[in-house]
């Protein structure tokens, strides 16, 4: 198939009435929409209810006032224009402000606002941070999706990271093999490119963005293939939505097909209260049973995704639950003192976030207290540095 024609006006999508049609632009006046003519061919326009529609559909209750833009306070950790810094590790690269179709669910869709400018245009100034930071062994480049760009665009990105003796893991981040899988089937350069960068010792991670198992078609299969061969390692990640994996067959069905296909579900998030997205929100503690429900169907190679939420402090994976408690853990954190913290709550099945869980029974942080060492790294050693974040 040739390349599909993206489409960035509701006013173009055939299957939706006058009417929708009238009623959604003031809802993309608000917040972009983008799509493309594969990933819409997806939709079951029968169904009012399908999980394809509602990820890249407006909705008009995305206007209600809920949540926040930016609802783990990223901007706190940016360090350089278009470069965040919130765990030891990983710096993150936001290369680029579009994506193969826009969710309507994102959590970084102030980005495709026209006023907000956290994307590097320039990339000199992170390549300089990340030099300067010994301890940076992961660069995540995302944005919007790194896939947009040109494969010569990406390449000198990905050329300039590599040069960087410390890094080792180069991250990808990309809902592309769901959203156009022929930016991959088309594009011979892409797969030659990651061939000359992802090398047994210093790998190619590509982020999946997988939310729901009909995204995973023989043309992604195909494109997936295509980029394993060329040695990128591909796992998945995917926030629990109302309406679109938030029942656990299909949840397991996802967790399920991803193992059955060699990648490996990597988180599943709590959906982020962000500005628009309630229609997607679920209560904290119901999302975690949904999750442990649909693992109860699964083989141990499909259930390797931790239940995280992306606070701004870390990511809080939810370990479990009583009648009366709920119990967390920091998996990352951004003060490394809070690393491997286990901290017990009092039940809220209204929380949202864990902003909303007010009681804590206990606390217990592995890492010892203030004075303590905190681990060096063989890539140079970690300075605790409080500079890095400016929030
Ligand atoms: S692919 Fe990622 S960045 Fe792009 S709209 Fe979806 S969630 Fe947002």
């Amino acid at each position: 198939m040739r390349n599909p024609k993206y489409i960035t006006s509701v006013d173009r999508i055939e299957n939706l009435s006058e009417n929708e049609r009238n009623k959604l632009r003031e809802v993309t006046e608000r917040f972009a929409f983008r799509s493309n003519e594969y990933y819409l061919s997806l939709i079951d326009w029968d169904d009012p209810e399908d999980p394809i529609r509602k990820i890249i559909i407006p909705d008009t209750r995305e206007l209600e006032d809920w949540g926040e833009l930016d609802a783990s306070h990223e901007k706190n950790y940016t360090v350089a224009p278009g470069i965040q810094h919130k765990y030891m590790q990983t710096a993150l690269f936001l290369a680029v402000d579009v994506c193969g179709s826009f969710c309507r669910f994102c959590f970084r869709k102030r980005l495709f606002m026209n006023d907000v400018d956290e994307i590097a245009k320039d990339y000199s100034a992170g390549i300089k941070y990340i030099q300067n930071h010994p301890e940076i062994t992961n660069v995540l480049i995302t944005g919007g999706d790194p896939l947009i760009l040109a494969t010569p665009r990406l390449e000198a990105l990905i050329a300039q990271i590599r040069k960087i003796d410390h890094v080792q893991i180069i991250r990808i981040g990309s809902k592309m093999l769901a959203f156009n899988p022929y930016r991959i089937l088309n594009d011979p350069a892409l797969p030659d490119m990651i061939r000359r960068y992802s090398s047994p010792e210093k790998r190619i991670y590509i982020m999946a963005h997988f939310n729901h198992p009909r995204e995973i078609t023989p043309q992604a299969i195909e494109a997936l293939d295509l980029l394993r061969d060329a040695g990128a390692i591909i796992v998945n990640q995917t926030p629990l939505l109302r309406g679109i994996n938030s029942d656990p067959q299909v949840l397991a069905e996802l967790f399920r097909k991803l193992s059955f296909i060699g990648v490996p579900p990597y988180y599943v998030f709590q959906c982020r209260p962000t500005l628009g997205n309630r229609l997607f929100e679920m209560p904290v503690e119901e999302a975690y049973e949904i999750f442990e429900k649909a693992k109860t169907g699964c083989s141990g190679l499909a259930k390797r995704a931790r239940f995280v939420m992306s606070h701004a402090s870390g990511k809080i994976e939810v370990v479990g639950k009583t009648e009366g408690s709920t119990f967390f853990k920091y998996h990352q954190a951004a003060d490394p003192l809070d690393m491997g913290r286990f901290m017990v709550f009092r039940s809220n099945p209204d929380a949202y976030w864990f902003d909303d869980y007010t009681e804590q029974i206990d606390d217990y942080r592995v890492s010892g207290d203030e004075d303590e060492d905190i681990p060096v790294f063989p890539s140079g050693g970690y300075i605790r540095d409080d500079s890095s974040a400016t929030g």
